[in-house]
């Protein structure tokens, strides 16, 4: 997951407290399994003078020492530490103080590239664990359901995030994580599973895989499927619904905000609720950075009202949606978004076009025989953009005549240029051809830049 290197630089008065954090982080992270340097510790170490250290790890660290202006966090143990160390952060790096408040850091599973340090102090903890709650509440879960957390635990917000807030609300958890996708099948039958988090790529591969196990997924008494960390539409939603007992909610968070627990959709399934005692929510237009009025879509922008680690104010999501103003009918006060079917930094862009993965899930699966298994695969040659739409469809599409899979195909074609203006070639696959994720789906292969 982490493929980079994370950069920290510690900072305090004195030597002992900043040996110690750095320590502490270094051997979190050779026991997370990676790779890990740590630096001398520079500046006058006695007598209280400024003293700091730099802790990097990920895979394949070679050099102990954090060049200035790359440190991705800045733990100052005293707050007059703030200031002398800050040009040590790159832009958009993070400051925390003090450290010693801070009971747990997590890492943004980094979809736009460098993962981001987040952490956390017990309060923090504390209402990240109620947004949760109260997600799985609109949910309609309470004490009593069996919750089975798919979301890998570890550096991911997702795994524990999860897991606080279903024991806040007094469910049972199962803590499975992600992976071993037979195992999960199994609990989920044998434990009389109510409800599973994971992201909804994968629920759809247990599906699949519950059926070639002769499980019916349709029989269990699962309930309820809270879904997020990666956009997902309303064709994936009719297929899941259609294909297992779940209801499908599609819950919002980040990490850089809190993680998972921001927002959540509720029983009526119109929009997510934002629990806005925590976060202040504002629609922005992406290119001026104006504000913009209630109804009309634009980037999504975060303030937090109560973190005390990592404050974040108006903090660009990328997520492009719109505030919904009208009260819904659930009777909750909170505000709505529009379902995140977007990111700006998901946008491709194809011969001069600006494309989504999820119009291209929209068209996709507005047509019978397909499955939402899909990948999008952009070449280039002679300077022309090419793109590729591979798509699963279903055993019985695929055991049809040539004639009528060349009719589908076509059919497809013309669906995906009706929505973007650009032709595709479509290209059907056989079921369990494209590759399976436990985590969030990659959709989209661009080789034009190889
Ligand atoms: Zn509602």
């Amino acid at each position: 997951m982490l493929n980079s290197v994370i950069n920290v630089v510690i900072a305090g008065l004195g030597g002992q407290g900043v040996i110690k954090a750095s320590d502490v982080l270094a051997d979190a992270a050779f026991r997370a399994g990676f790779d890990v340097k740590k630096s001398e510790i520079h500046g006058m170490s006695q007598r209280g003078g400024s003293v700091s250290s730099d802790v990097r790890f990920g895979k394949g660290v070679l050099s102990p020492m954090v060049p200035v202006g790359e440190a991705d966090f800045l733990v100052a143990l005293d707050v007059t530490q703030v200031e002398p160390n800050r040009h040590q952060l790159r832009e958009g790096g993070v400051v925390a103080s003090p450290m010693r408040e801070v009971v747990r850091l997590h890492a943004s599973s980094g979809t736009t590239g460098k993962p981001i340090v987040v952490a956390y102090t017990q309060d923090d903890i504390n209402v990240w664990s109620s947004v949760m709650m109260r997600s799985f509440a609109a949910c309609g879960l309470h004490a009593g359901d069996i919750i089975q957390n798919a979301y890998g635990y570890g550096l991911f917000t997702g795994g524990l995030g999860a897991h606080y807030g279903a024991e806040a609300l007094g469910a049972t958890v199962i803590p499975i994580s992600g992976g071993n996708t037979d195992r999960q099948i199994m609990v989920m039958k044998d434990f009389g599973v109510t409800a599973i988090c994971c992201t909804p790529s994968y629920f759809i591969h247990l599906i699949e895989r519950a059926t070639e196990m002769g499980v019916e997924m349709k029989k269990l008494p699962l309930r309820a499927g809270v879904f997020g960390a990666e956009p997902w539409t309303e064709g994936m939603r009719k297929h899941i619904e259609a294909n297992s007992s779940v209801k499908a909610f599609d819950i919002y968070g980040l990490s850089e905000i809190i993680g998972p627990g921001v927002g959540i959709e509720c029983r009526h399934q119109a929009g997510l609720h934002i629990f806005e005692d925590h976060f202040l929510v504002e629609i922005v237009d992406p290119e001026t950075d104006n504000p913009m009025p209630d109804g009309s879509e634009g980037e999504l922008v975060l303030t937090t009202l109560s973190k005390n680690a990592m404050p974040i104010i108006r903090y660009r999501t990328h997520d492009i949606t719109a505030i919904v103003p009208e009260p819904c009918t659930c009777g909750r006060t909170i505000r709505r978004i529009r379902r995140i079917g977007r990111r700006s930094d998901d946008m491709f862009i194809i011969r001069g076009v600006n494309v989504f993965p999820s119009q291209i899930e929209t068209a996709l699966l507005a047509v019978e025989g397909t499955l939402p298994h899909y990948q999008i695969v952009l070449t280039r040659a002679k300077g022309l953009d090419n793109m590729e739409v591979r798509v699963e469809v279903t055993p019985e599409v695929f055991s049809d005549k040539i004639s009528s899979l060349e009719a589908l195909q076509k059919k497809l074609s013309q669906a995906i240029e009706r929505v973007i203006n650009i032709r595709a070639d479509v290209r059907l696959v056989e079921p369990r051809t494209i590759p399976r994720s436990e985590g969030k789906a990659k959709r989209v292969s661009d080789q034009r830049k190889m």
